[in-house]
């Protein structure tokens, strides 16, 4: 039955099946199916995005309980701080192992990515890793929570109460944070006060940097992915930041489909603009960790580790947009 559905499609399209299902249309999903975007996600992650492929691991069909978020956010909190460190001539790294904040220096002030779980790891983290770079806090201008969820936001309110900055969500995110709350947790504290909303396409601009706010639907319904430009030696380079990437939200078919439409507009956004750098909001799926260290150890000229080129790029959103469907599939699938 899958079979002859395929055939058909392939002669329909006159030989561009697959680029007829990537524009939309699909198989019925199947153990082939998932199979497929699987196979096409490996080979997209080449040697180079392997740390992607976690997403296409089988995802579970609920959200974790709160006994398990606990277990599980413990165990993410309680890893040794990694040291703070510089990615570009504007953009550091002041971020804990597991989840990242990012600090955009400009002349008028800090872009900051991302508060971290709570006061506790704002202070120790955040202004504590800015500190040993030698960046002030005083400056921080802007807070951009990447989504709704405590361990982007957890730290935002230490922060505005200490140095007044504004803070920015998706008007979904902070909707979503005002009313029910996708996840809680004792851990993280309370979601800062609604600031400034954002819809897509929305920028914020500080000292001759502008950071543009593209909204991508899927891990929240309103996470926020910013580009904005780097330096490096002299040379400009492209951000793209995926803000939110895993599928911890259970069996739900069309935020799986929102997610897996949200690579494909941004594909678009980065072969268009050219973008250059990928980042996650968590260390484990851009490899910061070891791209700062590179970066450390580096005298002179060399190529900055960070600069992955559009088709890496572009590759990163091909993987992350097959697992989704893969995990599409597999839902589908499930009674
Ligand atoms: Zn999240």
């Amino acid at each position: 039955m899958n079979g002859m559905y395929l055939r058909q499609r392939c002669l329909l399209a006159a030989g561009l099946c697959s680029a007829a299902f990537g524009a939309g249309a699909q198989a019925p999903a199947s153990e082939a199916t998932v199979a497929r975007h699987v196979a096409e996600a490996t080979r997209l992650a080449g040697s180079d995005l392997t740390a992607l492929m976690v997403l296409c691991k089988p995802a579970p069909a609920a959200r974790m309980t709160p006994a398990q978020g606990e277990a599980y956010l413990s165990k993410m909190i309680n890893q040794p701080v990694p040291e703070p460190g510089r990615a570009f001539d504007n953009l550091y790294y002041v971020g804990a192992k597991w989840v990242s904040a990012w600090a955009i220096t400009t002349p008028q002030g800090i872009i900051l990515i991302d508060a971290l779980n709570n006061k506790a790891e704002a202070a120790t983290v955040i202004e504590g890793g800015m500190a040993r770079l030698g960046l002030d806090p005083r400056q921080i201008r802007y807070v951009i929570s990447t989504h709704g969820h405590g361990d982007h936001y957890g730290g935002a309110n230490y922060l505005v109460e200490r140095y007044r900055p504004r803070v920015v969500m998706s008007a979904l995110d902070w909707t979503m944070t005002e009313t029910k709350l996708e996840f809680e947790s004792p851990l993280w504290d309370a979601p800062p006060k609604r600031d400034i909303a954002v819809s897509d396409g929305d920028k914020v601009t500080l000292g001759g940097t502008t950071v543009t706010m593209h909204i991508t639907p899927g891990h929240t319904l309103g996470a926020i992915s910013p580009t904005f430009e780097v330096k490096s030696n002299g040379t400009t380079h492209k951000v793209m930041l995926w803000g939110g990437t895993s599928f911890n939200f259970g069996k739900d078919i069309p935020r799986m489909n929102g997610y897996i439409e949200s690579t494909r507009k941004m594909a678009k956004i980065v072969q268009e603009q050219g973008i250059d750098v990928m980042l996650s909001n968590h260390s484990s799926y851009d490899g910061s960790l070891p791209k700062l260290e590179a970066y450390r150890r580096q005298k002179g000229a060399e190529p900055n580790p960070f600069v992955m080129g559009t088709p890496a790029v572009l590759r990163a959103l091909g993987v992350m947009g097959e697992c989704a469907q893969a995990q599409r599939d597999r839902f589908l699938m499930q009674p």
